[in-house]
């Protein structure tokens, strides 16, 4: 036997279970498919500054976050909201002043979200955490072998699936599983995998210098709704927008996308916001390691998550399934993903 436990999925969840599993002094090999780890958690670097192209924010009320943020001395910062809000009709005409900070009193980190991602792998063995390998198939004959894209192969007691369940569903079980598992795995939508983040990095925040907030809310698109996303790092400034664009409509339309979110952004915010340093376009929905065709239509609200029955104790608990979907309080969220870890930890340490 190679190890105790496998972890496939080197995103939040598999890394922060990594950290618990080590800490236990519980064996294991972390196995990413791409060629860094965060997985959703994924950010752009321009100069010292680190602009999140997935998640940006966390909250008050999440405990194990908050424990991992001071445990690894990040900074938190508040989501800038100060000034005016920006408001864009059907036609492309700006009113300023109606509707409200969405997102006023959220945290975000210093060097962005990646830096608690960085915090965790720093932490972790080198030669237990292996990126660019992409597991194809889990087999279960009393104990597991995991198959890589590249022909090798991982054997262990147990194994936890860190991935997306409806991308774990597309992985080759032998023996398949029953039909309900399956079912189950990809009924289930991925957070936020549907979506696609545009950000635009300026060399100052001048719409601040305006009174303006950055947030701005827009029936014209193609941003539906945008955030100042400056990072505390830097002197530079950045905004960034969730596409409205449904997924199908805009697979190979990045670049018509992008000229598209700078002239609304210069409508938004004044001419100066034509002129963009540099521009970021991250479409998840078109990442294989993240979403499925499933997720192109993103459900209307939150899902009720948590691991189904149909989803416990499968092959006898040697297989088990871990992404931030699967918690029953935070399911979806980064906070979630350290949920699972943390449950999942406890129950493969005994
Ligand atoms: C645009 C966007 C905005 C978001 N905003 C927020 C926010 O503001 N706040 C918040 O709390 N949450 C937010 N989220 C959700 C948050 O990102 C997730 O809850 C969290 O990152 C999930 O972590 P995870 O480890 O469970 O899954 P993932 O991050 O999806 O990690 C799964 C990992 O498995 C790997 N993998 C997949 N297939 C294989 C395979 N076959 N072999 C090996 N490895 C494989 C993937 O490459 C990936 O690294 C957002 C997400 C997105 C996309």
């Amino acid at each position: 036997m190679d190890t105790d436990v496998i972890i496939i999925g080197g995103g939040l969840s598999g890394l922060a279970l990594a950290d618990h599993l080590q800490r236990l002094g519980v064996d294991y090999r972390l196995l990413e498919a791409r060629s860094r780890f965060g997985g959703r958690v994924k950010v752009a670097k321009v100069e010292d500054g680190f602009f999140d192209l997935g998640p940006s924010w966390f909250w008050p009320g999440q405990p194990r976050i908050a424990d991992m943020v001071s445990r690894f001395g990040l900074t938190v910062t508040e989501q800038y909201s100060k000034g005016t809000l920006s408001f864009e009709d059907e036609q492309g005409d700006v009113q300023r002043g109606l509707g409200f900070s969405s997102m006023e009193g959220s945290y975000r980190l210093k060097g962005g979200m990646n830096s608690l991602v960085t915090a965790i792998v720093a932490g972790l063995d080198p030669n237990k955490i292996q990126a660019n390998a992409v597991v194809t198939a889990i087999h279960d004959n009393g104990h597991i072998t995991v198959d890589l894209a590249d022909g090798q192969s991982v054997t262990s007691r147990k194994v936890v699936l860190a991935v997306p369940p409806r991308v774990a569903a597309t992985v080759n079980f032998q023996p398949a599983l029953p039909a309900a598992a399956q079912g189950a795995m990809a009924a289930i939508p991925t957070w936020m995998a549907g979506h696609a983040k545009f950000v635009a990095v300026y060399d100052h925040a001048f719409w601040r210098d305006d009174g303006l907030s950055g947030d701005a809310m827009s029936r014209h698109g193609p941003l539906a709704e945008i955030h100042d996303a400056t990072d505390a790092n830097t002197q530079n400034g950045a905004l960034f927008g969730f596409v409205g664009v449904p997924a199908s409509a805009r697979a190979g339309q990045g670049d018509a996308v992008k000229a598209a979110a700078i002239a609304q952004l210069g409508r938004l915010f004044g001419k100066q916001a034509l002129s963009p340093k540099h521009v970021f376009y991250q479409d998840w929905a078109a990442a294989i390691e993240t979403a499925t065709a499933q997720d192109f239509t993103p459900p209307n609200s939150h899902p009720n998550y948590g691991l189904p029955n149909a989803l416990a104790n499968l092959w006898d608990g040697r297989l088990q399934m871990g992404s931030s979907e699967m918690a029953g309080q935070f399911g979806g969220f980064l906070e979630g993903a350290l949920e699972v870890a943390e449950n999942l930890a406890v129950d493969l340490s005994e």
